[in-house]
């Protein structure tokens, strides 16, 4: 049984976690449930979950009775006092934006690993936040479909130098829109996203392709590795999750149909895999797997590096 803190327990990646809680109560519990200002969600998975410790960055207008058997914080520091208090093993870490950084930063105080979804806290802070994992021995188990599929193909290394890190992106909603359109976007358009159903931050930035920049950056620190040696392929059906390449030429990668159940479970019960109700890969429905280069005029955040400008085997790499 492992005690794990679900922060950002009302967003989409923090639900579908819950989802395996829920599946798995003789190995998980979620004794600590935090959120920002989303207070019916969050009173509501504290009703079902019953932890030991919530916290809410908003101040609530009201506390419902049958909710004040845990320890509640509230306010700024709501999250990091909740997670000194819960003591759980394992933190996963699914705030949205640099918000997020705070709390990882503090489970790697508290906690035993870290189910890392909250790209931003690498993006901002990943040289520091690496450097405070490697130094008290932490797990970073990465949640983001992307990272776990090279965190997944990487267990095959055996102590093998990596060539380059393949990151695959679904291309967005925008993806076959030309430059006009895309400047006439809707929000509606915008969240429309192809594939996946995600959270509102992390789908605009797929549509922008921010996203496959910021990932560039999280796979940068998480794999300590550089820049050039990432490259990132578009693959409209979001099948294959990503891909490493070693020094032999052979590319490992993978798959799996688009459900974040999966990266998430994969991340919770590491080493070992926990079914859920995932759909199966239907090679023949699926007929064939489509790659593209990235193009950089319309979505310039991923252009060519200086280096690969000069040379025929381009590399996209984020000019953030
Ligand atoms: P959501 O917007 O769905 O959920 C965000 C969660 O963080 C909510 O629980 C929200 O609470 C909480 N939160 C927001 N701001 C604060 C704050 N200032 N203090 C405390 N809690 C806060 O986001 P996602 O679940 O989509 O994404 C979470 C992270 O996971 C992001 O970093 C994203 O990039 C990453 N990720 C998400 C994927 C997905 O499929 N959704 C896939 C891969 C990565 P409230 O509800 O009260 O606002």
């Amino acid at each position: 049984m492992r005690t794990i803190a679900i922060l950002g327990a009302t967003g989409s990646i923090g639900t579908q976690a819950l989802d395996i809680v829920r599946r798995y109560p003789e190995r998980f519990r979620a004794n600590c449930l935090t959120a920002n200002a989303s207070s019916e969600k969050l009173f509501e998975l504290v009703r079902q979950f019953r932890p030991d410790v919530a916290a809410l960055n908003a101040e609530p207008d009201h506390i419902p009775e049958d909710v004040r058997f845990c320890q509640w914080f509230f306010g700024p520091d709501s999250t990091v006092k909740a997670l000194e208090a819960a003591k759980s093993m394992d933190a996963l870490c699914a705030i949205v934006g640099i918000a997020g950084l705070d709390a990882v930063w503090r489970a790697l105080d508290v906690c035993q690993r870290v189910l890392l979804a909250n790209k931003e806290a690498l993006v901002t802070g990943g040289g520091l936040v690496m450097k405070k994992a490697a130094e008290r021995g932490i797990p970073m188990l990465p949640v983001d479909s992307e990272h776990s599929a090279i965190f997944q193909c990487l267990q095959a290394r055996q102590g093998n130098p990596v060539r380059r890190l393949l990151l695959t992106c679904s291309g967005g909603a925008l993806r076959d829109w030309d430059r006009d359109r895309i400047y006439n976007a809707t929000v509606r358009d915008v969240l429309a996203h192809p594939t996946w159903n995600m959270g509102g931050k992390i789908t605009v930035d797929c549509a922008t392709r921010v996203n496959k920049g910021l990932e560039v950056i999280e796979a940068h620190h998480l794999f300590d590795m550089p820049a050039e040696k990432i490259d990132v392929v578009i693959h409209p059906q979001s099948v294959i999750h990503s891909m490493v390449e070693f020094e032999d030429g052979a590319v490992l990668a993978q798959l799996g149909m688009p459900d974040m159940r999966g990266p998430i479970g994969y991340a919770m019960g590491y080493p070992g895999r926990l079914p859920y109700d995932a759909k199966p890969v239907d090679f023949f429905a699926l007929g064939h797997l489509d790659f593209r280069a990235p193009d950089g005029e319309r979505f310039p955040c991923l252009s060519p590096s200086g280096a690969s400008r000069r040379s025929s085997n381009r590399r996209w790499t984020p000019c953030l």
